[in-house]
């Protein structure tokens, strides 16, 4: 794969034209929503004529379509957003823009970012960039292909429960899930704000820090974001104490996984690293908490699609209430209908205690858990999912078994720590495999800077 040094110095607008030829190749592979050709095309050519500089001058990029981005619409893979054309762009790619990076697409995901394997996006689904019957994983699908593919070296994705993860481990590219707040949510199509998280795939760790570096940073348009903090650091000094969740490393668990996992572990021994098997016992009840306060999140947010102030308005309804909901059922895939319903249901009263308070609750056990191993490790690391990349329609019509897909990344995401996943070899169909490393909040450029130092390529 090419990493972001291949395209410095080059013709932009040779750069953008081999991107999108690469893109229009792909099509079978959906992994694109739609092309910002024209708007691309005039970014290269100001780049090419030195009007524009920047660290990522003339280097082509595709992000989820739930940023917000000018030259194409910004649909979250949605019927509800399909004609909306945003009127400004995220914070995250005005940062990449302001380097000089250009924007080519824009990348299929589940609807509203609601699933773990982009088939829940109402254009189709994306398939496995190496096994077309295989999903690409979710709900960040799209940029995960884009970047395995070679289409681009960097895409930018969202992870609200593993969206950036779980594709990057199911198609061998790096995907990095920050601290929660490093990176502004300015102009992304919230999801739940309480874990909602920008990051990016890349085909290379250091590609991956340059990114976060850029796009990083306070943002007053954001006041969940950090102070920066995220600078990346040159090596990772040996003996780092790393734990192995053994919750995350059962029979349940694939072979194959599992076996990455314990290879990679040997590695990071032979570099002079500790790790030793450690236990999180609340992770049994992780899934529970995440799937009542993440759709309690997403009933509070996509409360505003009313087809009225924002959404596709439907035909021919004849009351308010009616063209309510039909907006809402014409707007809305099953699964974020299904999302709502049990967001209102767990934040009704009478089930706001004994649901939504309760797993805020567990939640905050679960970050005490981990805040007691991060006194003595300095890292976690386990799977990033139990399987590789399961078949198309092999778990979409039986949403629990989808979600259990989650188990290893939603813990991250509630206690707002950093994790990256990184490629760990193939099965032996030929399958990536990745592995997850997490770290204490804020310990980022430490997290990325070990698995920059076991990268083998
Ligand atoms: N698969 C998880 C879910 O369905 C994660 C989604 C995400 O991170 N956007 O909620």
């Amino acid at each position: 794969m090419q990493t972001i040094t291949d395209y410095l110095g080059k013709s932009a607008r040779d750069n953008v034209i081999a991107a999108i030829v690469k893109a229009k190749e792909n099509e079978a592979y959906h992994a694109l929503l739609s092309l910002t050709e024209e708007r691309a095309l005039e970014r290269a050519d100001a780049v090419d004529r030195g009007e524009i500089t920047g660290r990522l001058a003339g280097v082509p990029f595709v992000v989820k379509d739930n940023f917000l981005a000018y030259g194409a619409p910004t649909t979250a893979a949605s019927i509800m957003l399909e004609h909306f054309n945003a009127p400004l762009q995220a914070t995250a790619v005005e940062k990449l823009e302001r380097e000089g990076a250009i924007c080519i697409g824009k990348a299929n995901l589940d609807a509203f970012a609601h699933g773990g394997s982009t088939e829940n996006s109402a254009f189709g689904p994306t398939l496995n960039s190496h096994d077309k019957t295989r999903v690409a994983g979710g709900s960040s699908g799209g940029s995960a292909v884009v970047t395995a593919l070679d289409i681009v070296p960097f895409a930018l994705g969202s992870d609200t429960g593993g969206s950036i993860r779980e594709p990057a481990s199911f198609n061998g590219v790096v995907g990095v899930k920050p601290t929660y707040g490093t990176v502004s949510r300015y102009g992304v199509v919230a999801m739940a704000s309480s874990t909602d998280t920008i990051g990016t795939f890349a085909s290379s760790v250091a590609d991956a820090e340059l990114v976060m570096d850029i796009i990083a940073g306070k943002d007053v348009k954001d006041m969940t974001t950090l102070p920066d903090f995220f600078s990346p650091i040159g090596t990772i000094e040996p003996g780092r104490k790393v734990g192995l969740i053994k919750e995350f490393m059962t029979e349940d668990v694939d072979s194959e996984v599992r076996l990455a996992v314990t290879n990679y572990i040997a590695r990071l021994r032979d570099a002079g690293h500790t790790v030793e098997e450690v236990s999180l016992p609340i992770v049994h009840h992780t899934l529970a908490m995440y799937y009542i306060i993440v759709p309690a999140e997403i009933s509070s947010n996509l409360a505003r699609y009313d087809g009225i102030r924002y959404g596709k308005r439907a035909e021919g309804a004849l009351t308010l209430a009616e063209l309510y909901g039909k907006s809402r059922d014409e707007g809305f895939v099953t699964e974020n209908k299904r999302r709502i319903m049990i967001g209102s249901y767990v934040l009704s009263s009478g089930f706001f205690d004994a649901y939504y308070q309760q797993a805020q609750k567990a939640r905050t056990l679960l970050i005490a858990e981990l805040n007691k191993l991060f006194e003595t490790y300095d890292m976690l690391i386990g799977p990033v999912a139990p399987t590789p990349a399961f078949l198309l329609g092999e778990n979409a019509s039986d949403p629990i078994k989808m979600y259990l897909a989650d188990i290893m990344t939603v813990p991250a995401s509630l206690a707002g720590i950093p994790a990256v996943s990184v490629p760990a070899g193939l099965t032996e169909s030929g399958l990536p495999i990745g592995v997850q490393i997490m770290g204490k909040r804020r310990s980022d450029a430490q997290i990325l800077a070990l698995a920059r130092s076991m990268e083998t390529k």
